[in-house]
């Protein structure tokens, strides 16, 4: 009697075994995480993760400047007058005591002028091949967003298969670039989305030694800022698109009306990412606006930051 429903036992353990793989392999992901609070805690909880990957931190943050976009303080943020304002676009090489790492990837000159719209805007070649360059020596890429002026230098690159597997995507990007990309340029085969490192957290994660990837959606659903913390202590946020400018982040304003219409961004959550920015630089840590072209070169000549990559 016991042998019989021993035996039976087992068969039920062995076939609910098979049925429960099988069951699991077809479920879907039924989540609904809150919203991500930008506040002290997430701040707190940032600086903590900063550490959880051992090895030295960087020691240095490089910019290059490769295209230029010139507009108005009107189009780039709300209020703003008609004063001329240059949307830098620009790549940044983080420096590792013996590595580097690269945050976005600069673009070719064919998505650069789908950007003008037939008009003819500053493009620097050398500027994106020593971007290439770069990206080709970095030991991981790191990509704010799923737009051209950011993300086409690691999907439009003859060296694709070198820069692809150390490039840093998340699911959020890729749905965009797979199913609504801003360009038909961008237009990314879903079997080229296997070439990436495909990432999906709820609020942020450790790459690299003091390096942290906060999600941002807003701007684009796949944006994220990257949080920065040098050997030193030196604490950066790198705040991708979130703002167009260092203006839009300590008045806390949003991009012109038009402009979100445009881009079609979630107005409410850029609000509480910028509240939280302009919160951020009275507790130590620097903002790095990608599209500023007024404060960046400041940033040089107080040493917080140095101009040109190191290419070997
Ligand atoms: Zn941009």
């Amino acid at each position: 009697m016991n042998n019989i429903y021993l035996k039976i036992s087992i068969l039920f353990v062995l076939l609910s075994g098979l049925f429960h793989n099988s069951l699991t392999a077809q479920e879907t992901l039924n989540l609904t995480f809150p919203e991500i609070q930008y506040n002290d805690d997430l701040l707190a909880k940032i600086r903590l993760e900063a550490n959880t990957i051992q090895g030295e931190k960087a020691t240095e943050i490089r910019y290059i400047k490769f295209a230029e976009s010139p507009r108005t303080f009107a189009q780039t943020v709300e209020g703003g007058t008609d004063e001329p304002y240059i949307q830098a676009r620009t790549a940044y090489q983080i420096v590792f005591p013996h590595s580097t790492i690269m945050l976005d990837a600069g673009m070719d000159e064919e998505v650069h002028e789908f950007f003008g719209n037939g008009k003819k805007q500053p493009y620097f070649p050398s500027a994106n091949d020593s971007v290439q360059q770069a990206l080709r020596q970095a030991v991981k890429i790191l990509i704010t967003h799923e737009h051209g002026d950011h993300v086409a230098g690691v999907l439009r690159t003859k060296y694709f298969d070198e820069i692809a597997p150390k490039t840093i995507l998340t699911y959020q990007m890729l749905n965009t670039l797979v199913n609504k990309p801003q360009m038909p340029q961008l237009k990314t085969d879903i079997e080229k989305v296997k070439n990436f490192v495909t990432v999906d957290f709820y609020d942020v994660l450790p790459v690299a030694p003091g390096i942290v990837l906060i999600k941002a959606p807003g701007h684009t659903p796949g944006e994220i800022m990257v949080y920065t913390q040098f050997e030193n202590g030196k604490e950066y946020i790198f705040t991708g698109d979130v703002s167009w400018s260092y203006v839009g982040i300590e008045e806390r304003k949003q991009k012109p009306a038009s402009q979100v219409k445009r881009i079609g961004e979630d107005a409410v959550r850029i609000q509480y990412q910028l509240d939280w920015l302009n919160q951020l630089p009275s507790k130590g840590v620097q903002l790095i606006v990608s599209h500023d072209d007024i404060i960046q070169p400041q940033l040089i000549k107080k040493g917080i930051m140095k101009k040109g990559f190191i290419l070997r």
